[in-house]
């Protein structure tokens, strides 16, 4: 089992921020409002992530620890369904195999809950705790145990950036969830709970960079967009400052994007990229993930009438959101 759990680690734990994506995933989905986040050396050396979400009993926290054991896939039709977060129920147990792990649970409305300790996926403590509110999760000293593998980490500048892109990417997503963040070194910050779109999107990109933004909201064809695009014209060197959602995940999708460069064809220097958080909203029936654990990528049933609603929509808009 250990040997399992690291290999699957060697596919879902790339790096600190692929922990970090996971935890934050787990709390959200687990109902969190508010998630504290806290690292040290780009996360290499600690992460912790605790929410105030629905929490585990006891009998669920060891569950959870054990691979395969999900309570969220039900089937093979629900890889489909982006609506929930989550791959398999493997995160935890690759996570714990490669770190020394902690996780503090309680469930709401429960008396007591519980502490678990995992050092390179065996069990060295287990203690009855209170007044936890939620889940708090804690990956120290990642590959401890697996010396070659810290070889390919980057510095901790490097990681602290990943880091940063997935709070970033957690952040867009939900824009109603408070999320606080401590890294050391690297700063600290937050975003309130409750923020709605526009007011999450200056507040995690920047009043510089929502000057440069129009609203979309369009519906057809089975789909909604909504979301920020930069006005025409408004562009930046490199890929980074756009930002694709698929029903609240933050996802790639090559039609997603080339629907929005294309509309931008006329409208923007050559080599130059729009800045964009765009949201898609559709039926979990429309799209494939890939089967692969850390695989972002959305396929659409209907990839070329997606990336025409999509080209349509922002062409539409940027005809009439002149400067
Ligand atoms: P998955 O998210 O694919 O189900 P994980 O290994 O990430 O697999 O998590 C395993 C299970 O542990 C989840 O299905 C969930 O029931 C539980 N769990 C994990 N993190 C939390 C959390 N922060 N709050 C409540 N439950 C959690
Ligand atoms: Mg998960």
């Amino acid at each position: 089992e250990d040997v399992v759990n690291q290999i699957a680690a060697g596919e879902i734990i790339e790096r600190p921020a692929s922990i970090l994506k996971e935890l934050l995933e787990n709390s959200i989905d687990a109902g969190a409002t508010q998630i504290d986040v806290e690292t040290r050396s780009g996360g290499i050396s600690w992460i912790k992530v605790k929410d105030d979400g629905c929490g585990m009993n006891k009998e669920d926290a060891f569950l959870s620890l054990e691979r395969h054991a999900t309570s969220k896939l039900y089937s093979l039709n629900d890889f489909s369904n982006l609506m929930t977060y989550g791959f398999r129920g493997e995160a935890l147990p690759a996570i714990a195999s490669v770190t020394k792990f902690t996780l503090a649970t309680q469930e709401k409305d429960s008396p007591e809950g519980v502490i678990i300790e995992v050092h390179g996926g065996k069990i060295v403590r287990v203690e009855q705790t209170a007044g936890l509110a939620g889940t708090s999760v804690t990956a120290s000293s990642l590959f401890y145990n697996l010396p070659p593998r810290l070889k390919f980490l980057k510095s901790p500048q490097t990681e602290l950036l990943h880091l940063q892109r997935q709070l970033i990417l957690a952040a867009l997503s939900h824009p109603e969830i408070g999320i606080r963040y401590s890294h050391s070194p690297g700063g600290k910050g937050q975003w309130e709970k409750g923020e709605d779109l526009w007011t999450r999107i200056s507040s995690v990109l920047g009043e510089e960079w929502a000057k440069e933004l129009c609203w979309i909201d369009k519906e057809g064809e089975g789909f909604r967009i909504y979301g920020a695009v930069s006005k025409p014209g408004v562009g930046r060197p490199s890929r980074e400052d756009m930002f694709f959602f698929v029903n609240k995940r933050a996802i790639e999708s090559r039609s997603f994007y080339l629907g929005v460069i294309d509309a931008y064809r006329n409208s923007l220097m050559k080599g130059l990229y729009p800045l964009c958080a765009l949201y898609v909203e559709v039926n979990p029936d429309e799209i494939d993930i890939n089967v692969h654990p850390t695989k972002k990528e959305v396929r659409f049933k209907r990839e070329y009438a997606f990336r025409d609603f999509v080209y349509k929509a922002i062409l539409e808009k940027l005809s009439t959101a002149k400067l």
